[in-house]
């Protein structure tokens, strides 16, 4: 604000002086011309008075000759010869005559002239009233007074003087002729050098010679006779200023009080003042180019205040940028003095400014890095070089931080090393996370074991060191895991493997490591094997541990293990295929009923392609729908023994044409989740056939599907029933629904929405297996299960094992304390059907009624039934 205030004051002030020195400059100018008008016009009225006063004494002289030499008068030839020499003696004058008072030439200095009468001369007054005095006549034409004729522009300036006789009577006159030329010669000086016109005027105003000349006639008054005539009555000098043409004239006027004459100088102001004009003019150039200097200079000076304004602004902002950042910014001198930290500084490691300014940043070291480590750092940095890296730091407190730390140096004007810039940025939360993440990748995080790919390198570790050792891999699966899972809910089921894995570190020792593979299956890497024996005893002391039961929520559970083992010699085994060897021998340890261990054998490859070819294969089967059947086994009235209902039984013939029991395909179909589909793609053939029995007349009153826990889990199975049977017109009632023990505990969600959709619906349960399962028998009362379905396991026990008949019966005891209809399955032999004829079981299944039939025979059976026959009459045995 200041600078342009000044700059335009500054440029004011230059123009205000100007003004003032413009006018004082045209004041003084002026009053020089004056001066050296009134000077001038001084000078050539003198010149002009002495002119006539030369004149007037020579014509005085003259008259008096010829007042007293009255002869003279009579002689003309004297009288010429005088009048001649005057004339040489006068140079101002071009003639002098003597006049007689009529006004004939009685002499004159031109010899022509005598006799002749002289032109009107205007000097020569009428009046005879002669004085004496010598009288000023106007400018007249011609050379000479009795020359009239003469060429434009010439004239003559007469000057009368009476003369008389000694008796006082009027003789004549003498005239003497004026040169114009001669009083022209006196005006020359001053109007060749000045800008002036000098101009002599007879009293009346009219002109009697004027240089240089203009456009007046001479003689005649001139169009400044009224003004100045006017001033000539109030004073006889002064000056007047007239406008002509737009041009100023100072007229300077001198009237002698000697004669009747008037001398003007009239001043050419504008030529006068044209120097000073041309002052003006050069000076008002300089007055541009100073003012246009100041503008320019007041502009550069706004413009590098801006600039600079701009600078300070941006340097006030970097500098609360950097005292507000996040990272600690440490600036020391080039000696590593500190000189300045900022804000984020003290919050990170607890100094204060004045705690640490004039000290190096050695105070922040933790002592983890060997010394050559900040020898290199400070190499790097006075060399000029930016230095980066990582640095561990020890707070004030004590603490240790890891820094990611940049230090920058700073060159001064010469390229000497001034200063130096650390930022620190706090990365200990990073590298933590980074830690944890790296830990993660190689463990799992829910038991903190090692995965599967630390556990392959650890392996290959072991395979690969020095010796010839012996190298274990025990794999571990827990078998009804899954079920478990899927019935619980993760939650639970996430804390009974946090149990298993603490018991098998436990049974495990020192002596090898435990590793998680996945879901439910683990890994033991044994490093040195003493003998399979020892590794025999272990494994069963694994699944011992485990079979342990786990309380859970006030609940008992247990899982089984299934444990395949595999050996490898050290330099001689790729521990992949070590993993995949035991992996094998678990399912062997599977196949052959699970809760078991199996050493590997080259046989079980085979078992693994197996398992592999089921599931391509049933997958394959599903899509096309081509070789999967549907068999139906009646059950039986346990008294009357007239079938009651129908359990439906999944068959499958592979491509290769073998049939494979469903003992095999269905856990292939839960594991995989194949059984989703095949379940769906089951219940609408079902409820087909269903719908065509019911057009036949044959009623169904009791239809059994075996509904997997797998499908109550992960499927919306109620709904998609409901639908199903809606879209065949089945009633609900109609239908049974055969669900394991562990499926009816499940406190999964979706398990219990499909548990209360189906109850809803009036669809009635069956507790299928019963007895295999937890079998806590408390649970039973919360079910809401219409049918107990006694397991094959138990009726086998009839009349061999007294305890499976106590079981039986107790089983019988309690369903019908509870109001449960009881169904004995796998009921193959006489004895068995009388025993739980006997124990008061209700319905009775198995190959000794009937085998599982396919539709038609289905449909035939139920024919004869309503014929009033019994299924005693055995139909030919199905698969
Ligand atoms: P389950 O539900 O306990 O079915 C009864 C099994 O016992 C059937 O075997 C049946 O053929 C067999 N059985 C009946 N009476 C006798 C007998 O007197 N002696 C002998 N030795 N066996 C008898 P299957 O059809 O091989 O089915 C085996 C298991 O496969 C079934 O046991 C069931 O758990 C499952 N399964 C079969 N079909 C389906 C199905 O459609 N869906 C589901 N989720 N599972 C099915
Ligand atoms: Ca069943
Ligand atoms: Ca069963």
């Amino acid at each position: 604000m200041f600078i342009p205030l000044a700059g335009v004051l500054l440029c004011v002030s230059f123009v205000v002086l100007f003004a003032v020195f413009n006018r004082i400059g045209e004041g003084r100018t002026r009053t020089n011309i004056a001066g050296e008008s009134r000077v001038l016009a001084h000078a050539v009225e003198s010149g002009v008075i002495r002119s006539a006063q030369d004149i007037i004494g020579r014509l005085t002289t003259l008259r008096r000759q010829l007042e007293y030499e009255k002869d003279l008068l009579r002689t003309p030839q004297e009288l010429h010869r005088r009048l001649k020499l005057l004339i040489e003696l006068s140079p101002q004058l071009r003639e002098i005559a003597v006049l007689s008072a009529e006004r004939v030439v009685l002499a004159s200095s031109s010899e022509e002239a005598a006799g002749r009468v002289a032109q009107a001369v205007s000097c020569l007054s009428p009046s005879p009233s002669m004085e004496d005095g010598v009288r000023f006549g106007r400018a007249m034409i011609g050379r000479t007074l009795t020359e009239p004729q003469a060429p434009v522009g010439v004239y003559q300036l007469p000057l009368c003087m009476p003369f008389r006789a000694s008796s006082g009577e009027p003789l004549g006159w003498l005239v003497a002729v004026w040169n114009p030329e001669a009083l022209r010669e006196q005006f020359r000086v001053p109007v060749e050098q000045l800008p002036v016109r000098l101009a002599l005027y007879r009293y009346d105003g009219s002109l009697m010679a004027v240089s240089p000349p203009g456009g007046e006639m001479v003689g005649s008054s001139p169009g400044v006779e009224e003004p100045f005539v006017s001033l000539l009555k109030e004073r006889d000098w002064g000056s007047f200023t007239t406008w002509r043409a737009g041009r100023e004239y100072l007229t300077e006027y001198r009237s002698t009080s000697m004669f009747p004459l008037v001398l003007t100088l009239e001043y050419d102001m504008e030529a006068g003042l044209a120097r000073w004009r041309m002052l003006q003019q050069r000076m008002g150039w300089v007055l541009v180019v100073i003012v246009g200097t100041i503008l320019a200079a007041t502009l550069m000076l706004l413009l590098m205040t801006r600039r600079q304004r701009q600078l300070s602004d941006r340097l006030q902002l970097l500098g609360t940028a950097i005292s507000t950042t996040a990272n600690a910014v440490i600036i020391t001198d080039d000696r590593g003095q500190v000189q300045w930290v900022n804000r984020a500084f003290t919050r990170l490691t607890g100094y204060d400014p004045e705690q640490v300014v004039g000290r190096t940043p050695a105070i922040l070291n933790s002592g983890r890095h060997p010394q050559g480590f900040f020898v290199d750092l400070w190499r790097t940095i006075s060399r000029g070089a930016v230095w980066r890296g990582e640095v561990v730091n020890r707070t004030r407190s004590g603490d240790i931080m890891i820094v990611d730390q940049t230090i920058t140096p700073i060159r001064d004007d010469e390229g000497a090393i001034s200063h130096y810039v650390a930022v620190h940025e706090d990365v200990t939360a990073r590298r933590e996370a980074e830690q944890k993440a790296l830990f993660l990748a190689f463990h799992d995080q829910l038991t903190g074991l090692p995965n599967r790919r630390k556990l392959i390198e650890k392996l290959g570790e072991a395979l690969d060191a020095p010796g010839e050792q012996r190298v274990a891999l025990l794999y571990i699966d827990l078998d009804n895991f899954k079920t478990v899972n899927d019935t619980l809910g993760h939650s639970q089921g996430d804390e009974l493997l946090v149990v298993t894995v603490r018991r098998l570190n436990a049974a495990l020792g020192e002596d090898g490591c435990l590793a998680r593979l996945g879901g439910d299956e683990f890994a033991m890497l044994l490093a040195r094997v003493t003998s399979e024996e020892w590794l025999a005893v272990l494994a069963e002391r694994l699944i011992g541990e485990v079979a342990q039961p786990v309380e859970l929520n006030g609940s008992r559970f247990r899982l089984t293990a299934s444990i395949g083992i595999a050996l490898g010699r050290a330099r001689e085994t790729e521990a992949i295929t070590l993993l995949r060897q035991a992996d094998l021998a678990m399912y062997k340890a599977k196949h052959d009923g699970r809760n078991q261990y199996r050493f590997f054998d080259q046989q079980m490859d085979f078992l693994m392609q197996r398992w592999v070819a089921l599931e391509q294969g049933l997958r394959l089967a599903i899509e096309t729908a081509r070789s999967l059947s549907l068999r139906y086994q009646p059950l039986f009235d346990a008294h009357t023994l007239r079938p009651l209902g129908l359990e439906v039984l999944m068959r499958w013939r592979s491509d290769a044409g073998e049939w494979v029991p469903p003992a095999e395909f269905i856990p292939v179909a839960e594991e995989s989740g194949l059984i989703v589909e095949l379940g769906a793609w089951q219940m609408d053939q079902v409820m087909r056939q269903l719908s065509i029995w019911q057009a036949q007349g044959l009623e169904i009153e009791h239809l059994s599907l075996n509904i997997s826990s797998v499908q109550l889990a992960r499927d919306d199975v109620a709904g998609r029933l409901l639908a199903s049977m809606a879209r065949h017109g089945i009633e609900p009632r109609r239908i049974v629904a055969e669900i394991t023990e562990t499926a009816l505990m499940s406190r999964s969600q979706q398990v219990k929405l499909n548990l209360t959709a189906l109850e809803t619906a009036g669809i009635r349960v069956s507790i299928d297996d019963f007895g295999t399962g937890y079998s806590s028998l408390s649970y039973l009362k919360r079910l809401k299960a219409d049918y107990l379905k006694i397991d094959r396991s138990f009726v086998v026990g009839i009349g061999q094992n007294r305890s499976d008949e106590e079981i039986i019966q107790a089983m019988l005891a309690m369903a019908r304390s509870l109001q449960m209809k009881v169904v004995a399955e796998g009921v193959d032999q006489e004895e068995q059907l009388r025993f739980l004829q006997r124990a008061g079981c209700d319905l009775i299944q198995g190959f000794l009624l009937s085998k599982p039939l396919d539709a038609d025979r289905t449909t035939e059976l139920l024919q004869r039934a309503r014929e009033g026959l019994t299924s005693m009459a055995v139909l030919d045995p199905d698969v």
